[in-house]
Order: C-alpha cells, then structure tokens, then sequence
C-alpha cells in the first residue's frame, strides 16, 4: 500500500461534520493566539510571565527535547522534576525542588491524557508558581467541565500534531498576562503552508482527483525550493525547524503567525469528526492486538472527555518491535526516548522507562480502516516474531 500516514493528511471526509456536541478545545480556554509551533508558544508563554535570567521553571523529566530551548532562550535555567510510572506529576518531587527562584510549573497531559488538575492548581496557588499547560498531545479534551487549557495561567498546543497541517502552534494566556502582536512570515512561507500538505496528502494517496491539477505546481515548487535552498536565510524564512521532525528553536520563528492555509483548515475541518475519529481508532488499534503478547495498554481505560494523541503501548521489548515496524515502513511515536542533554540521566528512573518501553501508534482522524488493520496485523506480526 501507499505510505501509512504516521500524522493527520488532508483528505476529503475531514470536512464532513459527525453527530453529537462539539469537544472542549484548548482554542476554547481564552484568547488564543496562532503561532507556527508549540515551542514557539512555549517561548511566548514564559516571556508574557516575564521569565528572564536568574530564574527557574520546572519542567518534566518526562518530555520532548523541543521544550527545553525556550526556557534557555529567556535566559532562565530549567529545572527537571519527576513524574510516576504512569507518567502523572509527581508533586512531592515539586515541593523539594522549590525555592525562591522558581517561577513556573510547566505540566504536560501525555498523549492526551489530562493531569489531575484541581490538584495542580491548587499546588501551584499555594506554592506562589504561574501554571503552564503544555496542551501539545491534547488540543481537545476537558476536566471537570472545563477546557483543557483553561486550569493553567497560559496553555501551549501544537495544532499540527492535531490537524493536516504544515505549521501550527497555539498559545491561550490567562489574564493578567498580555499577549505580544505576532508577524507574518511572508508570502513564500504562505505557499508552503499551502503546497506541503497537499504534496503530503498525494503521497498518501489521498485527495486523487487533485493529483493532474496540483501535480505541476508541486514541480514548480520543487525548482524554486532547490533554488532558494542555495540561499540559506530564505530556506530558514520559509522552513521552521518544528515542521521537520527536529527539536531546534529558532528565534527567528517565535514571533510569526500562523500561515493563512493553516488557520483556514483549523476553521473548516471538523472538530467533531477528528475527536470522534480518534477515539474510535484507539479502541480499534486496541481490539485488534488483543491475544498479542508483551504489551499493555499505558491507560486501562479511555475515559470520557479525553481525546487521544496517539495509542501509547507499554512494551516488554520495546527496541526490537522498534526495529521490526521500521524495517515494516509502519509509522509509530516514541516519545520521551530522547530526553534533553542536559538533564541528569538518573534523574527519574520513571521517566526513563517510560521513553525506554513506550512506544505509540498513531491514531489520527485520517487513517483508513484499511490502515489500521494494517498497522494493527504489523505490530501483532513483531510482537508474534521469535
Ligand atoms: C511536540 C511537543 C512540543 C512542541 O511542539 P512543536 O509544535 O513541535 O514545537 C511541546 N511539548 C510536547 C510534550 C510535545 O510533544
């Protein structure tokens, strides 16, 4: 088959609507400004709370390499706290590593999957701490009949994580905090937000009939790109890091806006379907492996109100299915098995297993049923291999 999608593709049904209310949505939880990254809205989010040098913010031991360069950006030194096995906050590690310094709490609701956050806020309004919600695995979801999103005094999402986009980060601050005015990035990176999904959903084997029409813009594109690669400053105005699959923090990016495609396709694609979708794809990809051995669900249950990332898998030889779905082509996240170098190794031995034995497939709105049985029949396949 063509390329399973490992990220939502653009597709036609994505514009249909599905029954039922509309999901509460990080976009929901106050003003919201659009940005081309999570980490660029993490970058926002610390200086609207005025996070500069001499101070602290505390971040997870458990996260993505992209959180950690934001915080240095401000000048502030970051400091890593632990999380337990099943990757929720460890508050009792908090406490001990509080001092004056310290600023800000940045918690992350893994794959989706929301913190205890009455809990949270009550420590951080206690402890005198700003409350971050790094909402990037979890753009929908509620707690306690409220937004994702709208517990902390900023939220961060990564829009593209969510939708069929080229670029896209959100930031939600909680007043007193102010936002920034954002720029455009200019009219090549407005075609590129463009051109990219597109290329990317034809090579999924998506959106067919498009194929004779967009087919000669994506070549002309291609002469153009080569060209504007040779000037390295245009390249850097045109591609963020973020939508490369790496972890760096350019400056440069922290204060553009979103691209007009990628806007228009969070306005038009339907929430509902997307939520609904992903749901449904976790409970299929979970049915499936059923009999399978050495896995677990990271989760047993998928509660109401959470709107799932990915299907994150406990596994008892996580490396070698590793290699096995690669050797496959199948697409697959391991989060958190590269953590930031500068972080004690020892740190959190939670943490660490996590990264080492938790291995996610994707779940997103635009995999096909034929996909997932797929993708489902490969995993069981390397589980199944002597
Ligand atoms: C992906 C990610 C980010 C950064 O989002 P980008 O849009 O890639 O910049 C932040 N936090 C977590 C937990 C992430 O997984």
């Amino acid at each position: 088959m063509t390329a399973v999608p490992g990220i939502p593709v653009l597709s036609w049904p994505a514009l249909g609507r599905l029954h039922g209310p509309r999901p509460a949505c990080v976009l929901d939880a106050g003003p919201a400004q659009l940005v081309t990254s999570g980490r660029c809205a993490i970058a926002l989010a610390l200086q609207a709370m005025a996070v500069g040098p001499g101070q602290r913010v505390l971040l997870p031991a458990f996260h993505s390499p992209a959180m950690v360069p934001p915080v240095l950006w401000r000048g502030a030194t970051p400091v890593f706290y632990r999380v337990r096995a099943d990757a929720s906050v460890d508050l009792d590690d908090i406490a001990s590593r509080l001092d004056g310094a310290t600023r800000v709490l940045v918690v992350t609701h893994y794959f989706g999957f929301p913190q205890a956050l009455p809990a949270i806020r009550a420590f951080c309004d206690a402890h005198g701490l700003l409350l971050l919600e790094d909402c990037a695995h979890s753009l929908f979801g509620e707690v306690a009949g409220r937004p994702l999103g709208s517990y902390g005094d900023a939220a961060i999402a990564s829009t593209m994580k969510f939708y069929p986009q080229y670029e896209g980060g959100c930031l939600v601050l909680r007043r007193p905090l102010a936002p920034s005015p954002l720029r455009s990035a200019g009219i090549g990176f407005e075609l590129k937000a463009v051109l990219a999904p597109l290329e990317r959903a034809l090579a999924c084997g998506r959106l067919a009939p498009l194929g004779w029409l967009v087919a000669p813009l994506l070549a002309l594109k291609q002469r153009l790109w080569r060209r504007v690669q040779r000037r390295s400053t245009a390249a850097r105005a045109l591609a963020p890091a973020a939508s490369d699959h790496s972890y760096a923090f350019e400056p440069y990016w922290v204060d553009k806006r979103s691209a007009l495609f990628s806007r228009l396709l969070l306005r038009v694609l339907s929430a509902r379907r997307l939520c609904a979708l992903r749901r449904r794809n976790y409970a299929t990809l979970l049915q499936a492996l059923q009999g399978a051995p050495g896995w677990r669900p990271l989760h047993a249950e998928l509660p109401p109100g959470v709107y799932p990332w990915v299907l994150p898998l406990v596994l008892d030889d996580a490396e070698r299915v590793h290699q096995y779905l690669l050797a496959a082509g199948a697409p697959m996240v391991r989060f958190g098995l590269e953590s930031w170098p500068g972080m004690a190794a020892d740190l959190c031995p939670n943490s660490a297993a996590l990264g080492r034995r938790v291995l996610s497939l994707p779940c997103h709105q635009t995999l096909r049923q034929d996909e997932l049985a797929w993708l489902a029949a490969t995993l069981r396949a390397a589980l199944e291999a002597p």
